[in-house]
């Protein structure tokens, strides 16, 4: 592990086992969810991770923040290896991670204050007086453009983007120095996407803090990440500097999704020529021999049926799963 490295995902396996026929034939079977993830994250860095619906992003960012029992692997948090550890050993670590959740109509208890919610992880994270909790929710509402009036409403009373906004606040609130972002602003309407985006950058260049920024827009991942790491079927196919993954993407993965970018420029738009991609995504249960992409691949071979490809740096410094990077 390199000194610098906030996060160190070695090799995670997140398998679920299920059992499919009838009653007197019954089979088991294993959902491949995240099948060896690899990567690093430092201090202050945004990596994003995208993927199609179903490879594994959301499961990875829930392994990660010790939300749901992992197979294998490592999950290093400082050089401290957190897969390992139980509920309560994992506790002193918990305030250094934070996640925000996808949906904020469902991720706010709507029984519950802004203020009170705002003051869970205070409760349980930080050892802070009453008043002193007071002070910082305050402070956390002004953090992210919010009223401080508005400490005693509940979610109901707020739009969408006030329930991320005050979810970001949440996430915030024991200063962490990890920030899972899973899809935070896929379901809000593109202006507001636009603000959250802007409230993520402000916060980060404050607090310095790293994300790991999952979504499926490209457009969005490209303006907040400083690494794009792409998933498919449960495993990373290439990570790069965004630049580069962006305007040479090396695995036919890539290359597709990224064709799939629309460009602002109407001349260069209209010349944009999309990779189509062949076919469904397989099953995570009945995983493809060799490369798992093959049966989707435009230029798959012979030997990619057979070989697994492993992630391997490329001279652009990209790193990559394909035989044929080159
Ligand atoms: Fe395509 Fe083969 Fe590369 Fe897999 S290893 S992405 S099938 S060319």
């Amino acid at each position: 592990m390199s000194a610098a490295n906030l996060l160190d995902v070695n090799d995670l396996k997140v398998h679920f086992p299920v059992t499919r026929g009838s009653f007197f034939k019954r089979e088991k079977r294993v959902v491949h969810a995240v099948d060896g993830v690899t990567f690093t994250l430092k201090e202050g860095e945004t990596l994003g991770l995208v993927g199609e619906s179903g490879c594994g992003k959301s499961t990875t960012a829930r392994a990660i923040c010790q939300l749901l029992r992992t197979t294998d692997g490592q999950i290093l948090f400082e050089g401290v290896d957190l897969r390992p550890l139980t509920w309560n050993q994992v506790k002193p670590y918990r305030k250094n991670f934070q996640m925000v959740f996808q949906n904020p109509f469902s991720s706010l208890d709507p029984r519950m204050t802004i203020g009170s919610i705002l003051s869970e992880p205070l409760k349980h994270l930080m050892d802070l007086s009453r008043a002193e909790r007071k002070e910082r929710v305050m402070g956390l509402l002004k953090e992210v453009n919010l009223n401080a009036k508005f400490v005693n409403r509940y979610p109901h009373e707020f739009s969408g983007g006030q329930r991320q906004r005050i979810n970001i606040a949440r996430a915030l609130a024991v200063s962490p120095k990890l920030i899972v972002l899973d899809e935070p602003v896929s379901a809000l309407d593109v202006s507001i996407q636009a603000q959250i985006i802007n409230l993520l950058q402000d916060l980060q260049q404050k607090f310095k803090m790293a994300y790991l920024f999952i979504a499926h827009d490209l457009s969005v991942v490209k303006t907040l990440s400083h690494r794009v790491a792409v998933m498919y079927l449960g495993k990373i196919v290439e990570i790069g500097e965004t630049r580069e993954l962006y305007q040479n993407p090396k695995h036919p993965y890539t290359q597709a999704l990224m064709s799939a970018v629309p460009i602002p420029d109407p001349i260069k738009e209209k010349k944009r020529a999309r990779i189509p991609l062949k076919g469904e995504i397989p099953s995570p249960i009945d995983l493809p021999s060799g490369c798992t992409f093959h049966p989707r691949c435009p230029i798959a071979q012979d030997r990619c049926r057979v070989e697994v490809p492993k992630l391997r740096k490329l001279s652009n410094g990209s790193v990559a799963s394909c035989h044929f990077a080159e």
